[in-house]
């Protein structure tokens, strides 16, 4: 695991540096990030999504101006570039959002680098490199750096919280797609589901069942608690021996269980990562997931690893960097 040092102790050894930020729905987090992954302390600010593309750009131009204030007698040269994981998917190249929910209003078509270096041309002297990149990408490539798939090839990363996301890692890149899709679990139809509606609008797709609104509104349609208030208690319920709430947790976390299974007989990761907060809820969820997953997989993938993801909230920071990183070091070949 990346140790967590604070930004000044790293700014004494005088390391070159990048800033990595996680831009989500609600929050934007950021730090510096040294050429090893160690991370200094991350801060953050609230994203003001509803306020359009804009005015998320503003809040992210802040938060780096925060991150970086203490390097200013330096003339800000240690740092190198800058990494954001942003919600949507990304067009990588451009530093261009390509699509996003309506969790973000307006961020589709947003050029989010574009818009990044005009906002930060006064503060640095030259041209950054400023790398763009999905969160759920950013949180597989900080795991495939320094965290639970460091030392592995490739890996199937799958995220579950509030939707359902995934990540392809092959020799430590993140497998983008020829349309900036690849890895995107949540879209994946899936057994079980029926005709339950994901986000993208169309039935049948992993999102609809697998995310944690969708467990909280599996156990209402099963008849639980009305006065249940999220996918947290539901778990809560099922591990007081809540009966509904038990199958809802069942039904939720096999059918992500499923959908990796599919995706590792594709793909024949060397391993699976599992992050976010209704993944890491507790052993019923996990349970669930990974008995559905290994029923699916035929003998010779019956070996494989399926583990929690190690950095938490850190994950998206740190990988986004890496892309950072990746810019820079390109650079300089
Ligand atoms: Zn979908």
């Amino acid at each position: 695991m990346s140790s967590v040092l604070r930004a000044s102790e790293m700014i004494a050894v005088g390391a070159d540096l990048v800033v990595g930020i996680d831009l989500g729905g609600t929050k934007i987090a950021g730090a510096v990030v040294d050429a090893s992954g160690t991370v200094g302390t991350i801060q953050s600010h609230p994203t003001p999504a509803a306020q359009g593309s804009s005015a998320v750009l503003d809040a992210v131009a802040a938060l780096i101006r925060d991150l970086t204030t203490p390097l200013r007698r330096d003339g800000f040269r240690q740092i190198l570039g800058i990494g954001i994981g942003t919600a949507g998917v990304v067009d990588s190249h451009r530093g261009r959002i390509v699509s996003a929910t309506s969790a973000m209003p307006g961020w589709a078509g947003t050029e989010v680098a574009g818009g990044l270096r005009t906002r930060l041309d006064s503060l640095f002297h030259e041209e950054l490199p400023i790398h763009v990149q999905n969160d759920v990408d950013a949180h597989a490539t900080g795991e495939s750096w320094v965290g639970a798939a460091a030392d592995v090839k490739s890996a199937l990363v799958v995220a579950v919280g509030t939707g359902v996301g995934g990540s392809i890692v092959i020799d430590g890149s993140v497998l983008r797609g020829s349309r900036h899709v690849a890895g995107e679990i949540g879209h994946l139809p899936t057994a079980g589901v029926g005709e339950l509606v994901c986000s993208c609008g169309r039935p049948g797709h992993l999102e609809a069942l697998g995310s944690g609104p969708a467990l909280h509104r599996r156990y209402l349609a099963l008849g639980g608690m009305t006065g249940c208030a999220d996918a947290r208690e539901v778990v809560a319920r099922a591990s007081q021996g809540d009966s509904t709430a038990l199958r809802a947790v069942e039904d939720s976390a096999s059918a992500v269980g499923r959908a990796a299974a599919a995706v590792v007989t594709v793909l024949d990761p060397e391993t699976v990562v599992l992050t976010g907060s209704l993944a890491l809820s507790g052993r019923l969820w996990w349970g669930a997931m990974e008995s559905a997953l290994r029923r699916e997989l035929i003998d010779p993938l019956g070996g494989i690893p399926v583990i929690p993801a190690m950095l938490g909230n850190a994950a998206a920071v740190i990988g986004a960097a890496r892309g950072a990183w990746d810019l820079v070091e390109g650079r300089r070949q």
